[in-house]
């Protein structure tokens, strides 16, 4: 075939970033806004060896999970990759992502659909966002606008709400930007990186959906926010404003936080609950974006983690703590490992907000600390619990969990292919899978988490050897 031929193809799957994939003759296309289940016609874009990018020119016949994006600027954004597929359609997507990883990568030839328990969905897909950054900058007229970057660019498309986003978004938007016009002439000019002049350069906004308390933090190209005064005036006219901020990012780059937070108002962070577990943000912490899911990934994983009130449990990339602590009101000890200091520290003041005295933190790397805390001071572990970036586990993590040989491995995942290489491994060292089951914790989105119950085959013997052990102690 040659560039811009075109060709009928059925849609029969979706890659991760929302592409619809047919199939010819075995060749494989990628066919971008198309839809599992259309029939469409496409054009030649670009041919690789086994695989090759079309475009969609005309839906032939619609799939029947073809809905009308609810965005008007879904398909430029790009932020959604699903709209165009209607809820249940997205998840039975996501399910089956999971399933045919496990199966293919992590080699589970006998593992059914079946198997696996109903994904966690979400009662409204909409709205769920908790965070969001919307970059400064003018239209054409020279007006302030804000809203997206358009594709790879650094060019504004303005759209103040996002529908994954809260509805606070756009007033406290409206507000900035008032605030800048009113004040243009005294240096409240967007930031423009073209020439590193200007400085609004984006607005954090977050809000606890368990409070009801908000946060703007104004990231700012220099140290000063003339007539802040005038700024924190205008924003306490919104309810559950707790706290308001500037932080100060002069670098010339594309990273949006800068280290240093200037407090303007409140208190320099806001509170959230998930369950019974509050948690301090400040404009630097990382913190869930969808807490409603969360708690129920959270839920899962302890459940499956199946404590009884005096086991040892580690939380391996533990970020600031959050599963750890939900551990920890069930389980004798908790210690988590994370790699970022200034998510241990903040994982430390959730624990002492929360009266928590039975957790631990470590900074370093898992593959490290606990190899290191294993043969240094034997330390032991009932149950271990990792939630790894996409890149899954370091083997060295791996391999001193197989020789720790905890009951169970509780696995919290934000990539299937990763998954289901460690599941892999841990199956071929003595741990059975025994429980799956997804989350939707970014609906409209390709991406899914995944908690799994892993345990322990050689544990019967364990515990035979444990009880011969105390019958000799005795
Ligand atoms: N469970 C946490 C976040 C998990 S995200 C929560 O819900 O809040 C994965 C975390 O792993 C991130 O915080 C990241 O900083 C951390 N991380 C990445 N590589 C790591 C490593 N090698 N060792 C320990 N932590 C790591």
């Amino acid at each position: 075939m040659k560039k811009n031929e075109e060709f009928v193809i059925t849609i029969e799957d979706m890659s991760q970033d929302g592409s619809g994939i047919g199939k010819q003759d075995g060749y494989i296309w990628f066919v971008k806004d198309a839809v599992i289940g259309d029939v469409i016609r496409a054009g030649v874009m670009k041919m690789k060896k086994n695989y090759g990018f079309a475009r969609l020119i005309e839906v032939i016949t619609p799939s029947e999970h073809r809905v009308l994006p609810r965005c008007p600027v879904a398909r430029q954004c790009g932020g959604c990759q699903l709209q165009t597929m209607d809820y249940q359609a997205q998840l039975r997507f996501k399910e089956r992502k999971v399933y045919n990883d496990l199966c293919r990568i992590g080699g589970l030839k006998d593992l059914k659909q079946e198997d696996m328990e109903p994904i966690m969905g979400m009662e409204e897909p909409w709205r769920y966002r908790n965070k969001a950054q919307f970059p400064f900058g003018t239209d054409k007229n020279g007006r302030i606008i804000t809203g997206f970057y358009a594709g790879r660019t650094h060019a504004i498309i303005e759209h103040e709400d996002c529908l994954l986003g809260i509805e606070e978004n756009k007033k406290i938007l409206e507000i900035i930007k008032a605030f800048m016009e009113e004040y243009r002439a005294d240096g409240l000019e967007p930031y423009d990186e073209r020439n590193h002049k200007g400085l609004i350069r984006h607005a954090l906004i977050r809000k606890g959906f368990a409070t009801g308390e908000l946060m703007v933090c104004l990231v700012i190209n220099g140290r000063r926010l003339p007539h802040r005064e005038e700024l924190v005036k205008l924003l306490l006219t919104l309810p559950g404003m707790t706290s308001i901020s500037c932080n100060i990012n002069t670098e010339n780059t594309n990273v949006i936080l800068g280290t240093e937070v200037l407090n303007l108002y409140g208190p320099g962070y806001i509170i959230d609950k998930i369950g019974d577990i509050k948690y301090r943000i400040s404009p630097l912490s990382f913190y869930q974006v969808n807490p409603g899911q969360t708690k129920k990934l959270y839920q899962t994983a302890l459940e499956f983690a199946g404590l009884t009130g005096g086991e040892t449990v580690w939380d391996l990339y533990c970020g600031i703590g959050t599963i750890s602590l939900f551990l920890a009101q069930k389980a004798g000890k908790v210690y988590g490992v994370e790699i970022i200091p200034q998510a241990i520290e903040d994982a430390r003041t959730n624990a002492r907000l929360n009266d928590m005295d039975n957790v631990e933190f470590f900074v370093g790397k898992a593959e490290e600390v606990l190899p290191e805390q294993y043969e240094k001071n034997h330390i032991a572990a009932d149950v271990i619990v990792v939630d790894p970036p996409r890149k899954g586990c370091d083997p060295r993590c791996l391999d001193t969990i197989i020789k720790m040989s905890p009951e169970r491995v509780v696995y919290v995942s934000c990539d299937p292919a990763t998954l289901a290489r460690d599941v892999k491994y841990l199956g071929e060292n003595g741990y059975e899978l025994k429980r799956i089951r997804c989350c939707d914790m970014f609906g409209q989105s390709g991406h899914v988490e995944t908690v799994c119950l892993l345990s322990n085959q050689k544990s019967k013997s364990n515990t035979h050897v444990k009880l011969s052990l105390s019958m000799d102690d005795c």
